[in-house]
């Protein structure tokens, strides 16, 4: 069963003549355990269709359930209760804090939830982001792709059901972007993560087992792996 369901998803914003509709009656199933990829145009809607899923942004009519959960009638304290431990965040800009090493970066938000950390998957995930010897670095003392592989740790250390990537490989050049990419990828197959990401970049999209489409905030395709190779 998918772990992210949206039914009859609809985000409008602001009112009368200034309203804008993000999204349009969009009907999305993200597979648990496999890697989704959102892709569109500019302003099509993927960074408003995220931040609904992730429970980060309210809709305006439709559902949205979490591995059975219904996240769109929750409160603003539970919804983010859940998000601490139910949920990881990989943003383009979400910078590491500064002072902390790379490894306190990784428990921040286990720390913050009050969630003990599960050095068993502490180790899986360092071991996939292959910066073992970078653990005591703080954030100036690493690259960009480094800080942005510390920043998939942390979303995958409190092993969430569901990680949202927004344009994670954005500022990254094309060798720290496959790194990334393949850590996202690494998760799914080694971990059975489930992992939805947010790109306009093709070459991103096709690390992903589903392609998700948008348009004018409605979905307008969706291909699976079989397809991938071929259409891309
Ligand atoms: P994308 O991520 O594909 O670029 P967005 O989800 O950011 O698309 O935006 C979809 C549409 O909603 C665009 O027309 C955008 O201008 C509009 N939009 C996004 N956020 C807001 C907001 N906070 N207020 C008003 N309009 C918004
Ligand atoms: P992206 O499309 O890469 O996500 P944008 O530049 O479209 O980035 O949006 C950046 C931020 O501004 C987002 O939080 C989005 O919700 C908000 N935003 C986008 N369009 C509008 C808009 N027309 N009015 C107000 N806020 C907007």
């Amino acid at each position: 069963d998918p772990v992210v369901t949206a039914r009859n998803l609809s985000k409008v914003y602001g009112r009368g003549d200034n309203a804008v509709t993000a999204l349009d009656s969009v009907d999305v199933h993200i597979a648990r355990s496999r890697f989704t990829a959102i892709m569109g145009p500019s302003g099509s809607g993927k960074s408003t269709l995220m931040h609904c899923l992730a429970g980060l942004d309210s809709v305006t009519s439709g559902t949205i359930h979490l591995d059975g959960e219904e996240i769109s009638a929750m409160s603003q304290r539970r919804l983010t209760k859940l998000r601490r431990r139910r949920i990881g965040f990989i943003f383009q800009s979400f910078n590491l804090v500064p002072t902390l090493t790379a490894e306190e970066n990784i428990t921040l938000p286990l720390d913050i939830a009050r969630v003990r950390v599960d050095r068993e998957r502490f180790d899986r995930v360092v071991e996939t982001i292959g910066l073992r010897d970078r653990l005591t670095h703080r954030p100036a003392e690493l690259s960009g792709g480094q800080v942005q592989r510390v920043a998939c740790a942390r979303a995958l250390v409190g092993s969430p059901a569901v990680v949202f990537a927004d344009e994670p490989t954005g500022n990254l050049d094309s060798r720290s972007t496959d790194q990334v990419l393949s850590i996202l990828r690494s998760s799914v197959d080694e971990m059975g993560q489930s992992v939805v990401m947010v790109t306009h970049e093709p070459d991103a999209a096709a690390w992903a087992d589903t392609v998700i489409f948008l348009r004018d905030g409605r979905v307008v395709a969706e291909m699976n792996q079989p397809d991938r190779d071929r259409v891309l």
